[in-house]
């Protein structure tokens, strides 16, 4: 994300299709930048007109995405440097703007920074939260609070990078420093390369590489020194906007607890809990078996740092494998660091032009969970109520797009960004190319899911399915998977009306799908 906390990058259209969810825009956007610019010059006139002159020096903190006070590099840095520091966040109206008012994932972050908010004022200091454009905000405050260097964790994404290197020179006009430190991830840029020295674009070798580079110094913590006595005073801190003043609707917490105390719940649960089985139950929608740290992740809650020790320190073959896909995610977070395009389109330059026909209306029961094949359904269904989506159902509700479907992944993969508590650029467009068959190490492109042999090899009983379709609910094991392929249905059931009929056969899509991929 950009701030960085989530940047969801709106593309053009593929051809042919009008997403439903852009009608609405126009009008909430200029609501949107209207409440953004009334709260910005109400924040100007009451704290940041003229820099201060009688201040002592400081140093910024800048929170983007590591919303934690443990563990974290840059702070670390910072408190370190002596001079009191003063932290700060943005609500970056970038960001801001192309996001629907009922964002969940600004509630995440609304309730984590007031967690960090309380304990930076319990030990003498504050947040300082402004609204706007952090390349204007960023070389003022550095003025304004008489500081020398800002310091930040470092974000490989394409507009952080860029917003990142243009603050970076306003301050060096100005005689001053953005020092950023690697944070989110164990290996950054170019520490891991191939044997030629290029970027890796398989996963196996990566992995290889990345485990046997691994020292205890990688995954040590960088512990944050006390608080207290290290913090700028409070003053003139500008009072933290509520999420209704910031444009939005969402008040509540969403379904997960947020902040490092979220965080560190949910990690002693997992680790207390599951992890030793974690390999043999992680494909199960229905069974509790994966972390659901990926959103603490995505915003810096947790450190990568305790994760990698925690799973190494466990040493059982389920946290082996869960290593594995914390890998993964560094593998994505790498590929888009030196091939930053793929934001755009295809890894493989083959598959740039396909002709995906785009079904309008089958994407929009794909949206909705009405496709008729009822592990899809529940599965986007459970993504649209939560903001979450168990890993096995991302890969085959991507899959079910692109190849049963025929729709261009990237619009796949904008309705994700979209709606994933987690989104992360890097993991998502990484899973949608895989899924795709456009990625670099991607699933073959004839390797297609069959969503009903799926659905009985991951949810046998059709506990999951059970959970988002009530109207399934008393179907018989079999006949829950595929309704239309039952030779009874309970009395009163009635297919196509208490429940759509699929959208398209998987076996004619199927071949459509070898066809348009098999001619590049
Ligand atoms: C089409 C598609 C889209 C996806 N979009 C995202 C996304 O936007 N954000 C995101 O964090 N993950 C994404 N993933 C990866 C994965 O599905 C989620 O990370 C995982 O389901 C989160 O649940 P968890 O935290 O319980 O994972 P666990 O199984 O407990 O795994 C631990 C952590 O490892 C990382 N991880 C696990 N699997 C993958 C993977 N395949 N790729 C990259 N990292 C992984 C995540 O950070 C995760 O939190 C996507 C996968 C696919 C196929």
């Amino acid at each position: 994300m950009a701030n960085t906390l989530f940047h969801i990058a709106y593309k053009a259209q593929p051809d042919g299709l009008q997403d439903a969810n852009t009608q609405h825009k126009p009008k909430f956007i200029a609501k949107k930048q209207q409440i953004i610019a009334n709260k910005m010059d109400h924040s100007l006139s009451d704290n940041h007109t003229a820099p201060s002159t009688t201040m002592s020096k400081s140093s910024l903190y800048w929170f983007r995405r590591d919303l934690r006070l443990e563990d974290n590099h840059a702070l670390q840095q910072a408190l370190a440097a002596g001079h009191p520091v003063q932290c700060v966040f943005i609500f970056d109206t970038n960001v801001l703007v192309s996001l629907p008012s009922s964002d969940r994932r600004l509630g995440f972050i609304w309730h984590s920074l007031l967690e960090i908010r309380d304990l930076l004022r319990a030990a003498g200091g504050d947040l300082w939260c402004e609204t706007g454009e952090p390349q204007a905000i960023i070389p003022r405050l550095a003025i304004q609070l008489d500081a020398d260097t800002v310091y930040a964790n470092e974000d490989y994404e394409p507009y952080a990078r860029q917003r990142d290197q243009g603050i970076a020179a306003i301050l060096s006009a100005q005689g001053k420093e953005l020092r950023q430190c690697k944070d989110q991830v164990i290996f950054a840029k170019d520490e891991l390369l191939t044997g030629g020295g290029k970027p890796f674009t398989v996963f196996t070798p990566y992995c290889n590489a990345w485990l046997k580079r691994l020292t205890p110094y990688h995954s040590q913590s960088r512990e944050v020194p006390p608080l207290a006595g290290r913090l700028r005073a409070p003053a003139g801190v500008p009072a933290m906007p509520n999420l209704i003043e910031l444009g939005f609707t969402q008040v509540e917490p969403c379904l997960l607890r947020p902040g490092m105390s979220g965080a560190a719940e949910l990690l002693a649960d997992f680790c207390q809990q599951r992890i030793q089985r974690y390999h043999e139950q992680r494909d199960y929608p229905a069974v509790k078996g994966v972390s659901y740290l990926s959103t603490h992740l995505r915003f810096g809650t947790v450190s990568i740092r305790q994760l990698v020790q925690f799973a190494c320190f466990d040493g059982s073959e389920g946290a082996a494998c869960w290593l594995k896909e914390l890998i993964w995610r560094e593998f994505y977070q790498q590929l888009l660091w030196h091939f930053p395009e793929v934001a755009e389109h295809s890894f493989k330059p083959q598959y740039r032009d396909l002709a995906y026909p785009n079904r309008q209306d089958w994407l929009e029961s794909w949206q909705k969970g009405l496709s008729g094949y009822p592990l899809i359904d529940a599965a986007m269904r459970q993504l649209n109520q939560t903001g979450y989506m168990h890993n096995r159902l991302r890969m085959v509700a991507a899959s079910f797009l692109v190849k049963d479907l025929l729709i261009d992944w990237r619009l796949g993969e904008r309705y994700f960004a979209e709606k994933l508590l987690d989104f992360d650029l890097a993991s998502n467009n990484g899973g949608w190319q895989w899924a795709a068959s456009t990625g670099c190490d991607a699933q073959p492109y004839f390797r297609i899911f069959n969503p009903v042999a799926q659905s009985q090899k991951f949810d046998p009983a059709g506990r999951f399915i059970r959970r988002y379709l009530p109207e399934l609910a008393q179907l018989d094991d079999q006949a829950i998977h595929a309704p239309w392929l039952a030779k009874q249905l309970p009395d009163g059931f009635v297919l196509g009306r208490d429940y759509p009929t699929p959208i398209v056969d998987h076996a004619v899509q199927r071949q459509q799908a070898l066809a348009l991929f098999g001619r590049q």
